[in-house]
């Protein structure tokens, strides 16, 4: 009996002696079992990832977000596995400051026990990118950029450069209230583009948004009239389409207009001009007006896109450095979105008042005779590069004009002497006083 007694106390001190083990274990247990290294990753305008590392050995974890009302952490989350240590947080508000906690979960049948301490994280979500509604050429080396607001922006950094993936920036930063900013001062007959991100400013630290879509707009000099044109003297803008190339006729045209020292405006097909940077050259030496007139010349009206009138401009530019000033519709077809297209490249548009129908007829004395009895002065007369007959044509029609008391000159030179004013971007011209409605 007493031998039994002994041995019945020896198991009861044993077993509460593993009671104590496994309480103490347990205690020990989850004082060490924690979540080390809270962080949030991947964080875009309205989510993020909360990222962590395990220490000791949890069943789980709970995730907690901050009430900002209430001051407290509320349980957002919970996660049955230890392997798992990213907790994706969406539905966030964007350019917010958000506090979350992590908190590491042991477990035994009947009871849970979470870690004391959790790890905390602070932080902003992006503010969201905004776009740039208008960039717009407004004189001498201006450009004026217009942005939508974000109203929890703090501010927005813009970029300015004159390459596309803007390598070497001009960054400047504008205030909160500011939605827009002009860029003086800029090259002249030089590509710029701009972008513009918002900026967040959360416990001394800038927070940055995407980018905005990029905006590409050419800066051009003021357009000044020459000294040798007279306003007061009668004048005529002859103009030349679908070239240079396929024969000599260009250079004829060439050689009759710096024979007499005139000028005249050139709508090039930008294929054609990149073929040809000699005549490109040498109608930039002679004072003439470059002029745009698509980049293929195989689409009309509201076919054209304006990347076929940025191409050519981009072909011009490539071949002799300087970009087109003005633009004709191939077959003189305009829609809304071709005067938009150039507005925003700063392009005026040259419709004409004589139609000497060269391409039709190819007989020199029928042009002749066209341009003789019905040009008169602040016409705009319609002819092409690219035919022999015209060539032959022009080397009578340019003496015979100045004879008679006639100024050539190129379209926007015969636009500022008569009007007084630059021709407008996107407006176009019938003569140098009539505009086309649109
Ligand atoms: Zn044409």
């Amino acid at each position: 009996m007493k031998g039994n007694l002994k041995k019945q106390y020896g198991v009861g001190l044993l077993l509460f002696l593993m009671i104590i083990a496994a309480v103490i274990f347990i205690v020990f247990g989850i004082s060490e079992t924690k979540v080390s290294g809270l962080k949030a990753e991947d964080i875009k305008e309205n989510s993020l990832v909360l990222h962590w590392e395990a220490k000791g050995k949890p069943n789980g974890y709970v995730i907690y977000q901050k009430d900002v009302v209430l001051n407290e952490f509320k349980e957002i989350g919970r996660i049955d596995d230890s392997e798992i240590t990213d907790f994706k947080i969406e539905d966030l508000e964007q350019a917010q400051q958000y506090d979350f906690m992590v908190k590491a979960y042991k477990s035994t049948a009947k009871k849970v026990w979470e870690s004391k301490t959790g790890g905390e994280v602070s932080t902003c979500t992006l503010p969201d990118p905004v776009n740039i509604t208008s960039a717009v050429y407004v004189d001498d080396g201006n450009i004026e950029l217009i942005w939508q607001e974000n109203e929890s922006a703090d501010g927005y950094k813009i970029e300015c450069s004159k390459s596309a993936d803007f390598k070497k920036p001009l960054t400047v930063s504008a205030e909160k209230s500011e939605t827009k900013h002009i860029f003086d001062k800029l090259d002249s007959d030089s590509g710029y583009y701009f972008r513009v991100r918002c900026i967040v400013s959360r416990d001394g630290t800038e927070v940055c948004g995407e980018w905005s879509n990029t905006a590409d707009i050419i800066s051009f000099d003021d357009f000044k009239l020459s000294e040798t044109v007279d306003p007061d003297k009668p004048m005529i803008a002859l103009t030349f389409d679908d070239g240079p190339g396929y024969n000599d006729a260009s250079d004829r045209i060439l050689d009759v207009l710096e024979k007499y020292h005139a000028k005249a405006t050139f709508f090039m097909v930008g294929t054609n001009a990149e073929s040809h940077k000699k005549n490109l050259q040498r109608k930039v030496e002679l004072g003439c007006e470059l002029g745009n007139h698509t980049y293929s010349h195989t689409k009309y009206g509201s076919k054209i896109t304006a990347k076929d009138i940025k191409d050519c401009s981009e072909a011009i530019y490539k071949t002799c450095g300087k970009y087109p000033t003005c633009f004709r519709s191939p077959g003189g077809q305009t829609t809304k979105e071709i005067r938009e297209v150039c507005k925003a490249e700063n392009m005026p548009i040259y419709f004409w008042s004589v139609d000497t129908n060269d391409w039709k007829f190819r007989d020199a004395k029928k042009v002749y005779n066209h341009v003789m009895n019905t040009a008169k002065d602040g016409d705009i007369v319609l002819m092409h590069e690219i035919y022999g007959t015209t060539a032959d044509a022009v080397e009578k029609i340019v003496p015979e004009l100045i004879a008679e008391g006639y100024q050539l000159v190129t379209v926007s030179e015969l636009v500022k002497a008569k009007t007084g004013n630059p021709p407008v971007a996107g407006q176009e011209y019938i003569t140098a006083q009539r505009i086309k409605a649109s």
